[in-house]
């Protein structure tokens, strides 16, 4: 096989090579089940080390693209998803270096996110699939008054740059907020972002060359995937059980990949609602110390806990400063305020914040000033009791529907927080076929191959959001999801 490389290029040889590769499996001139050059034989064929292909089927492995069987040999996967944003064929009209791109950012540019198609996606169609809590409990009245008295108190200062590692008094706001959870942080200590997606960004930007690894949950947060891959990342996944991340299998992956980072969430993870057990905190916490491993602990709904004991954040077990915490607003308030934070010590925290001057010098003054001014004055605090009462209620109405409408055999724990319940439906089902007739229907759910690294092992899984939905919209749209189901199998 002929690639083409450049040898004293920018670009990583491997990932030249994963790049070529990529792009010939995409527009289909390697089919499914093509059995790849050896790695010795390709390495010959160019003129390079093995360890570089290798590096590259693994690199391919990681995306879904290729399956590596032991002793027989690395074969193209089937593409049962092509993404709709990976056109391969790019018009002739479009300079030489967009279709580069196109091919260069097929590994993470897919729609990660599943939205139903605009014909589909009906006026009052149920939101099983939405990442967010019930917008139509979003404080409206109150947000509109803490923004109009921030704007008449401090005037066009409101509207200036303000500080690049955030509102002042909203990182000490922010700092006792994580002092209940047990985190002795100082305002210096929080870096604001908008929203947690750019603390995640900044965090693996910062730690990620290309070719490292980085250990992630299996299932995980879809978004995070795509995130990884954009930074040449090689993608290694640990199981999530009853009690979070596995342990014995964490430890095995960081001897035998040596990963820069692990990406775990512990509470209420997304997608499967698991608060990791006290044991396996320590225990993360204790084996990224022995193996020198950062940490990005990821606290989206931390705050959203409707029953079971409140564990600790990685962050409070922290010795050596190994562990960046990052948390935001979105799920406990509204995802359009986009304020995040990253709670992190030593100097990490300080480049972060350098990183971030030069993706966008600051996160909006005027949201965060009302941000400050909400939580000040105790009505961030009445609006998670009145949200965690709502929710709970509701993922209760959600479990029995479950149990009524879903076919036999069909299996989830109730989350003790969260957003989400996390069905397994009987061997055989292929939830993303559902998707269609569920959209017609009337009700968006998120298919389990979203948070698979190798999108398969998802397939009788689906993601149900109970917080953004009311009693009776669960009870219709589960029941609707039920019957859609029934019809898949006859
Ligand atoms: N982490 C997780 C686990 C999430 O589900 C999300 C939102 N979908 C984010 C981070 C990012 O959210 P935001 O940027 O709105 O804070």
């Amino acid at each position: 096989m002929r690639i083409p490389l450049e040898r004293s290029g920018k670009v990583p040889l491997y990932a030249q090579i994963a790049n070529f590769l990529r792009a010939a499996i995409l527009s289909g001139k390697l089919p499914s089940q093509t059995r790849m050059p050896s790695a010795r034989r390709l390495a010959g064929d160019l003129g390079i080390s093995r360890m570089t292909v290798e590096a590259a089927y693994a690199a391919l492995e990681a995306e879904g693209l290729v399956r590596r069987e032991m002793g027989s040999g690395t074969f193209v996967m089937a593409r049962r998803h092509s993404p709709a944003s990976v056109r391969v064929n790019v018009p002739e009209i479009w300079p030489q270096w967009q279709h580069e791109l196109v091919a260069n950012c097929a590994s993470w540019h897919e729609g990660a996110m599943v939205d139903a198609p605009a014909p589909l996606r009906a006026e009052n169609a149920i939101a099983f699939g939405s990442g967010t809590g019930d917008a139509r409990r979003f404080p409206l009245a109150d947000f509109r008054t803490v923004m109009r008295s921030v704007l008449q108190r401090d005037g066009k200062e409101a509207l200036e740059y303000g500080e690049t590692c955030g509102y002042a008094p909203l990182r000490r706001t922010i700092s006792e907020l994580l002092s209940v959870h047990g985190l002795q942080a100082g305002a210096d200590d929080v870096l604001v972002t908008s929203g947690s997606q750019q603390g995640l960004a900044l965090v693996a930007q910062l730690l990620l060359r290309p070719g490292d690894s980085v250990v992630v949950e299996r299932p995980t947060y879809a978004a995070a995937l795509p995130l990884f891959r954009a930074m040449a990342a090689r993608i290694v996944d640990v199981p999530v059980d009853r009690e979070g991340m596995r342990v014995d299998l964490l430890d095995k992956a960081l001897q035998r990949y040596h990963p820069r980072l692990i990406y775990t969430i512990p509470n209420f993870q997304n997608p499967t609602g698991v608060c990791m057990s006290a044991g396996r905190r320590r225990s993360v916490v204790a084996l990224a110390e022995r193996y020198g491993v950062a940490v990005l602990e990821d606290d989206f709904v931390g705050d959203l806990r409707y029953g079971g004991r409140a564990q600790p954040p990685l962050k409070a077990l922290d010795r050596t400063g190994g562990i960046i915490y990052v948390s935001t607003f979105s799920k406990m308030l509204m995802p359009g305020v986009r304020v995040g934070f990253i709670h992190a010590d030593g100097p990490v925290l300080e480049l972060l914040a350098g990183l971030k001057r030069l993706t966008d010098l600051a996160t909006s003054s005027a949201l965060q000033r009302a941000l400050h001014r909400y939580v000040s004055i105790g009505r961030y605090d009445a609006h998670l009791r009145r949200a965690r009462r709502l929710y709970a209620t509701r993922r209760d109405t959600m479990a029995r529907a479950l149990e009524r409408y879903f076919p036999p055999g069909s299996e989830f724990d109730l989350a003790e927080g969260g957003l989400f319940l996390w069905v397994a439906l009987p061997r055989g089902y292929v939830t993303s076929e559902l998707l269609r007739p569920a959209w017609k229907a009337g009700v968006g759910f998120a298919p389990g191959e979203e948070f698979f690294v190798d999108r398969s092992s998802g397939d009788r899984f689906l993601r149900l959001n109970f917080a953004a939905v009311t009693p009776e919209e669960i009870e219709r749209g589960i029941r609707n999801l039920g019957r859609v189901i029934a019809e898949s199998s006859q």
